[in-house]
């Protein structure tokens, strides 16, 4: 497993330092995210053998037993997956980023219950740029009312949005949908507030999204294998 993992690992890194040279960005304004969900703890810990340290994860329990079982390492956890008002304590308490904030009450609540000993969390907005039906996220229209009231929280950091497209059929269309999250990315910094973090781009559309200014692209399959 260990071995497979690496050369995995280092088939991403190549993909996403191509995507960037194409795009004229240099490889260092992209972050890998290593999506773990459904995987256990030694998988994680051959990825951070091979040198990866930021891992994503969808389900709150399942996340939470595994941050607890690999308590050794130095990752750095982000919830990527929908959030329940009962499970915001949990998350607050464990994870060190949230992508998936939709909603002003989960926000508030994570605030709340961040332990004083902890770093502020660090947070992204989920926005469902292109109306996905069966798909949460805040609109682009109740976009900058959301992000004004998190960023007054005192112990959430805004950081920036965070996507997931519907699939698309073509790579132009692809890029149209991310197109439209970096002008919304870039309207909220234009206002003035301070986000460094575009989480954009999986397994299947990681080059649209770096080729539209993706910071950070959330890959699983890629990496562990089919879930
Ligand atoms: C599962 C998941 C990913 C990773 O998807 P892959 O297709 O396995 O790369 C990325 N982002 C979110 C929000 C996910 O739920």
């Amino acid at each position: 497993m260990n071995a497979f993992i690496a050369e995995n690992l280092a088939q991403v890194h190549a993909h996403i330092e191509a995507a960037c040279q194409a795009a004229g960005r240099p490889a260092s304004s992209v972050q890998l995210l290593a999506v773990s969900k459904t995987w256990g703890p030694d998988a994680v810990r051959a990825a951070h053998t091979a040198g990866q340290t930021a891992f994503g994860e969808n389900y709150i329990q399942e996340a939470v037993d595994k941050i607890d079982a690999l308590r050794d390492l130095p990752l750095v956890w982000h919830c990527i997956g929908p959030i329940q008002s009962n499970k915001t304590r949990l998350v607050a308490e464990h994870f060190d980023w949230v992508h998936s904030i939709d909603r002003f009450k989960i926000a508030q609540r994570l605030s709340e219950q961040r332990p004083d000993h902890l770093p502020p969390l660090q947070v992204c907005i989920q926005v469902n740029v292109d109306g996905g039906a069966n798909k949460s996220g805040v609109s682009p229209q109740e976009l900058p009312a959301l992000a004004q009231a998190v960023a007054a929280l005192p112990r959430l950091q805004l950081r920036g949005l965070m996507t997931i497209p519907e699939p698309a059929e073509t790579e132009a269309q692809m890029r149209a949908v991310h197109r439209e999250a970096k002008d919304l990315f870039d309207s909220l910094r234009a206002r003035g507030l301070p986000l460094d973090t575009l989480s954009m781009g999986m397994s299947a559309d990681m080059s649209a999204a770096i080729a539209e200014g993706s910071t950070m692209v959330r890959v699983g399959t890629a990496i562990f294998g089919q879930r």
